[in-house]
């Protein structure tokens, strides 16, 4: 009895010494502020160039004869006008005649060029809600502090965040070490085809290898991380989700409604696209999550960092935690999301033919063909034609969460953001970023942010002082290149 005991009790000992072992490893990897620190200051006047950005409607549309493309032609002459030194500075190129692509050379040629990343067009505004708008959505107004309008979050401040950057830098006469390469595609809203892929391939051409690649895509939240709430978290995102869209189509012949069939197009297409939903993609860690719960893990309170550093055992348990919200479980699967449901003329035929659209989201692993063949399993019906539809991307391949790239952005945002802490992630929605992943295997995406309000919604709008922080933030990056 007492030998069973003490077994228990050796056994007990293990297990917690185990836990607590990969605890006390499990160490925290933020880093400091550079030692210079920021030394730019700006007025609130700064704001008025982002609120002009505003006015240039570049709306781009998946109907490309609705855009507007002088529109992006006024802008490009606005910017000119906005920022003299850097457009007099640094080579000037347009691509694809409405993308932009801006060199500044570096002191050391020998070092390879950093590309920073925005894109010029924005998403159109909801009919229905136009007239909810605090102020019309093009207006650039700015008040109380905040600059209303599309595009403020999404994406001009990043435009215009690093265009006055670089023209503070050039009025203090500084020159940059390595050469810095800005990318403003005018498509990213529409995939980014026209615009930053053909830059993507024109440095291709010429041989260029970034060091690494900065788009949008990332932010710093204060209420989104489980653990973490009342603490800023600079998300940086090392890849980004894959995206297919598939057609189910069934052709059933119909008739009039009063004396229907047993099977119709409507009730076959319901069933199958209801077992579709109700078999999702298994849920799993992938590199960008595992770097996740790397760096943000250890800054979690006590029992959330003991689960996060003994994965081995709490694994299921931490999956499912982040299964339970839409945002969290969009992190650890590939998503299910119909979009698109048609069939039926009138009320009193049984349509012939019913549609749906179903949209996916793409782990890094999962790729399309391995998606598509799990749909055809689970719809197992021969009834249902399954056609792929628009593009099809494979997820990202993830970049590192260490090295100079990684450790640049990460000192950066304490010099900038002080408190806050760092972690990559995977991003759920795509970028132009995709495009540059053939030239380089350094590509982040971040916006510096903080929790923004409106993306591609309503009242779309940036505080002042988190634009002047966007400007402060590329400005240093820079800097310490
Ligand atoms: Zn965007």
């Amino acid at each position: 009895m007492k030998k069973i005991f003490f077994s228990i009790l050796l056994i007990l000992a293990i297990f917690l010494g185990i836990l607590f072992w990969n605890y006390a490893k499990f160490d925290s990897l933020q880093l400091k502020k550079s030692e210079k620190g920021n030394d730019l200051v700006l007025g609130d006047s700064i704001a008025h160039l982002l609120a002009q950005a505003i006015q240039y409607k570049t709306v781009s549309y998946d109907d490309t004869s609705k855009i507007d493309y002088t529109t992006f032609l006024q802008f490009h002459q606005f910017l000119k006008e906005a920022f003299p030194m850097t457009f007099q500075t640094l080579q000037v190129e347009t691509v694809n005649r409405y993308s932009l692509l801006l060199t500044w050379k570096g002191k050391d040629a020998h070092l390879a060029p950093v590309v920073l990343m925005g894109h010029q067009d924005v998403v159109p505004i909801e009919e229905v809600t136009r007239n909810k708008w605090l102020h019309d959505p093009f207006s650039g107004t700015i008040e109380n502090g905040i600059i209303y309008g599309r595009g403020a979050i999404d994406d001009k401040i990043n435009v215009i965040g690093v265009l006055c950057a670089i023209e503070a830098m050039l009025q203090k006469n500084i020159q940059p070490t390595r050469t810095i390469l800005l990318v403003f595609g005018h498509d990213e809203e529409i995939g980014g085809e026209q615009g930053a892929k053909k830059i993507a391939a024109l440095l291709e051409g010429r041989k260029i290898r970034p060091a690494f690649v900065l788009d949008e895509g990332g932010i710093i939240t204060e209420e989104k991380v489980p653990g973490l709430e009342h603490q800023p978290v600079a998300l940086i995102g090392t890849a980004e989700k894959g995206y297919l869209t598939l057609s189910f189509s069934v052709n059933i012949p119909g008739g009039h409604s009063s004396m229907p069939e047993p099977v119709t197009a409507i009730h076959v297409l319901a069933k199958a696209i209801d077992r579709l939903v109700n078999s999702p993609f298994e849920a799993r860690f992938t590199t960008p999550q595992l770097q996740f719960i790397r760096h943000l893990g250890p800054e979690m309170p006590f029992v959330n960092k003991l689960a996060m550093a003994n994965l081995w055992l709490t694994e299921s348990l931490v999956l499912k935690q982040f299964s339970a919200s839409a945002v969290g479980n969009a992190g650890v699967r590939t998503t299910i999301a119909p979009t698109i449901f048609h069939a039926g003329i009138k009320e009193n035929v049984v349509p012939t033919n019913a549609t749906a659209v179903v949209n996916f989201r793409l782990l890094p692993g999962d790729s399309p063909e391995k998606v598509i063949q799990h749909v055809t399993d689970v719809i197992h019906d021969t009834l249902i034609k399954i056609t792929p539809i628009g593009k099809v991307l494979s997820a990202s391949a993830p970049s590192p969460d260490s090295g100079w790239a990684y450790h640049l952005l990460s000192t950066t945002v304490k010099t900038v953001f002080g408190k806050a802490v760092t972690s990559p992630y995977l991003c759920i929605g795509g970028t132009d970023a995709k495009h540059f992943e053939k030239i380089c295997n350094h590509v982040y995406r971040f916006t510096p942010m903080t929790d923004p309000i409106g993306f591609h919604g309503l009242n779309e709008q940036i505080r002042v002082n988190d634009f002047k922080n966007a400007v402060y933030f590329y400005y240093n990056l820079m800097k310490e290149m």
